[in-house]
């Protein structure tokens, strides 16, 4: 298992729902990794796995790369916050590849596709 090094298993168990560092996707924790040393400021994260299960009971498709652990969303207490992790993110293709930019936070996600970096706004 990638052993991040800004990241602990706690936060992730904190979460709702609660999962761990061992059922995300590598490459993402190595790329968040990379991203916050960039960043320079803390991340919060507020959601990371979610069961196929889960979605399905919130009423969702299920498709959600945070079904493959592909996923996290990243608390943005700012617009410069929300600034500077889009504009690393942007710079490194090779882990990000889904951006979605909300009103207090921001989803960041390592599944593949065709045209990525795809960014889009909630
Ligand atoms: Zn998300």
């Amino acid at each position: 298992m990638y052993e991040p090094r800004y990241f602990k298993d706690d936060e992730f168990r904190k979460l709702t729902p609660s999962c761990s560092i061992a059922q995300m996707d590598k490459n993402l924790m190595e790329g968040l990794d990379e991203l916050r040393e960039a960043v320079g400021m803390p991340f919060i994260i507020t959601s990371a796995y979610r069961s196929l299960d889960w979605e399905l009971a919130k009423g969702r498709p299920g498709t959600s790369a945070h079904t493959k652990g592909m996923a996290v969303d990243v608390s943005c207490p700012n617009s410069y916050f929300t600034r500077r992790v889009l504009e690393e993110a942007l710079k490194r293709p090779q882990y990000f590849k889904g951006i979605g930019v909300g009103k207090n936070f921001i989803h960041l996600d390592v599944m593949y596709r065709s045209f990525a970096p795809l960014v889009w706004g909630y």
